[in-house]
């Protein structure tokens, strides 16, 4: 017998009559009298234990008949079919251990949302949460792979700035010394900066925004994968950007399956998310919005509610390009083919789930950028350090932020974005 198995290991490779060990945690339990049949969970699955006194040491199955929801244990035994077990096989014990025992669990079946907040450090071993964190591993791995296969650089810019990336509303101010500082909204602008040495350059970073409206996809604290190009234009970062999405999905697809049934999600809609992605401009949306009843002028931004109704029935990603010079941050290029507007792109996700990515070209002249900044009345010195990246040797690029747990809220049909993060930051909760 050499070592510990996996309970996956176990159901997909039988191991015979040959004895072997598990570990994991009780998921659920029910006996009478002589017999326990205990769910173990460990991170692979679950499988079921069935304790017979007499087939193990009195005391190891007092244990068995002791062990509460969520006590930690090792079981030896053997394993054979049960077409009435989860997974078609129960193992059954010669030896039980209790390693950590657990109180009473303070989650049961039906529970209250603010009471699986407040136990989230404990709601996480669920089998939904567990599938989501799988999912999200695999969407990361999908896009590191895609990113190395296509010569990006993995890089690491800063989270304290004295920059506000993405407008001051939403920062998250704090001291910094004798100084103020505040938390990374957005890489964007070291990544722009790297990228004269690297070329292609991606950062996988947290990024903080004071997002007080309380919305079904705002965190306050979200993980945002953000790429910059050099010698790249809006168009060619549309096709890196749906390039990315569709090899993060398809990994999902190879790797998920069973998480992504937990979930609920038909795996043929992932199946179907490869290029080329719907591309719509700006003004075309207003009009199908106007046409749909809804009461939205040409110069507002797209919200939750406008995505949400121009996306409903969609079954891929859509790009919405061109909007209003307004709309949009000073760093992005004004179109030369419709000057009102920016070459820009916000990539929405089918079925109502609304924006994952904000990418654009970005302004490369310097006159625009500064005049632009003067209009939004924003103190240039903390800006001269990117306005040299406009004076030394400036070149054509683009990039763009991805919302990794809106994909993921996307990709694993959650009603909610605190879902897909294990301890959620929202307006009304940092804790636990
Ligand atoms: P929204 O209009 O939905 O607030 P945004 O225009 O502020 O988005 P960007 O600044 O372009 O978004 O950020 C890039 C990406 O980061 C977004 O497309 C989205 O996927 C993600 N994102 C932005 N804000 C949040 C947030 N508060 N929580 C989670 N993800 C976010
Ligand atoms: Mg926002």
């Amino acid at each position: 017998m050499a070592g510990f198995s996996h309970v996956r290991d176990l159901l997909e490779n039988p191991p015979g009559e040959e004895e072997v060990q598990v570990r994991g945690w009780v998921y659920r339990t029910r006996s009478s009298g002589k017999i326990v049949f205990a769910v173990l969970r460990d991170s692979t699955g679950i499988v079921q234990v069935t304790i017979k006194k007499g087939n193990l040491p009195d005391p190891e199955f007092e244990q068995a008949v002791g062990a509460t929801i969520e006590s930690s244990v090792e079981v030896r035994g053997t394993v054979h079919k049960d077409d009435r077990a989860p997974g078609g096989y129960e193992l059954r014990a010669k030896s039980f251990i209790l390693i950590g025992p657990a109180p009473p669990f303070p989650i049961t079946e039906y529970q209250s949302e603010e009471l699986l907040l407040d136990n989230r450090h404990l709601w996480i071993r669920s089998r939904e949460q567990t599938a989501v964190m799988k999912v999200k591993a695999s969407l990361l791995m999908g896009a590191r792979n895609w990113l190395d296969e296509n010569g990006f650089f993995e890089v690491t810019p800063p989270i304290f700035t004295q920059n506000a990336c993405e407008g001051g509303v939403t920062l998250f101010k704090l001291k910094y010394f004798d100084r103020e500082a505040y938390l990374s909204q957005s890489a964007q602008m070291y990544l722009e900066a790297i990228m004269f040495s690297l070329e292609r350059v991606y950062a996988l970073t947290p990024s903080f925004r004071a997002e007080k409206s309380r919305t079904t996809r705002h965190l306050t604290e979200f993980w945002h994968l953000e790429l910059e190009e050099a010698w790249v234009d809006n168009i060619g970062n549309m096709k890196i950007q749906e390039e990315l999405v569709s090899a993060m999905v398809q990994e999902v697809v190879r790797d998920r399956k069973e998480e992504i049934a937990l979930l609920g999600r038909d795996i043929e809609q992932l199946k179907a998310i490869v290029p080329p992605f719907k591309r719509v401009t700006y003004s075309h949306m207003i009009e199908r919005l106007q046409g749909k009843g809804i009461d939205i002028a040409w110069g507002c931004d797209l919200g939750a509610a406008e995505e949400r109704a121009v996306t409903q029935e969609e079954t891929i990603p859509t790009f919405v390009t061109n909007f209003p010079i307004e709309c949009k941050a000073f760093y992005m290029k004004q179109d030369p083919d419709d000057p009102r507007t920016v070459k820009c792109a916000d990539l929405l996700a089918p079925e109502g789930y609304g924006e994952i990515i904000g990418g654009s070209e970005r302004e490369t002249d310097i006159d625009i950028i500064m005049a632009r900044l003067a209009e939004q009345q924003v103190p240039v010195d903390a800006y001269q350090w990117y306005l040299d990246l406009r004076r030394y040797g400036s070149v054509p690029h683009s990039g763009f932020g991805l919302g990794v747990e809106r994909v993921l809220r996307w990709v694993c049909k959650l009603e909610h974005i605190r879902d897909a993060v294990p301890f959620p930051r929202t307006v009304a909760r940092a804790y636990p």
